[in-house]
């Protein structure tokens, strides 16, 4: 398998590249915030629970999350590898994570970080806020908080994949088919 983490903060890009990566790869894509807006828009007890903290910028808790994957994952067991798109975001998340994959025979291959300023990130975001729907990038004091907890929280999974050297960053500014290219080199050097 090759089970590839997209990984970086808010409005870096992640779900536009994702969606190329996935069809030139053939990965399945496992997206959690897309998971989770899905349980939002089913109105499950779980979309619920996760609702309240994404409106406030906050990470849903691990136990839900992982709980989610472990599910996804079991239900694509015919996949030859995953894109994993916003996840994991805190360094509890990729560890149940590499479990997961040595439970299921498998390992991580390659971490992606897309590399975007800050000031950049902002202007994507609040332009994204205008189209996509989604009331977590409409208000610039949700997105600061969100590009807060991914500092905390979600930046040291970086030194992880850092020290188990998996961990590469792309430059994620440019065009997207520039973008796409870094990304494609960095892959195909490992295929
Ligand atoms: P995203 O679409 O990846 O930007 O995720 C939107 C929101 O969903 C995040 O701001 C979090 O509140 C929540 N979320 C998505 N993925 C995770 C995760 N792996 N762990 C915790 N919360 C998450």
């Amino acid at each position: 398998m090759f089970n590839l983490i997209l990984f970086g903060p808010p409005g870096s890009g992640k779900g536009t590249q994702s969606e190329r990566l996935v069809e030139r790869y053939g990965l399945v894509h496992l997206s959690t915030g897309n998971l989770l807006r899905k349980e939002i828009a089913d109105k499950t007890a779980l979309g619920l629970e996760a609702k309240r903290f994404i409106d406030n910028g906050q990470l849903v808790p691990d136990a839900v999350v992982i709980g989610m994957v472990d599910t996804y994952f079991d239900a694509h067991r015919e996949a030859k590898g995953f894109l994993f798109d916003g996840f994991p975001r805190t360094v509890a998340q990729a560890q149940a994570l590499d479990d997961l994959m040595s439970r299921k025979n498998t390992s991580i291959s390659l971490v992606l970080a897309l590399d975007v300023s800050e000031d950049e990130l902002i202007k994507r975001l609040l332009n994204r806020g205008k189209t996509s729907g989604r009331s977590d990038d409409n208000d610039e004091e949700v997105i600061r908080k969100r590009f807060s907890v991914y500092l905390n929280e979600t930046r040291p999974v970086a030194l992880h994949y850092n020290a188990l050297h998996k961990f590469q960053e792309v430059k994620g500014e440019g065009s997207v088919d520039e973008i796409f290219s870094g990304l494609c080199e960095a892959i195909d050097k490992l295929h």
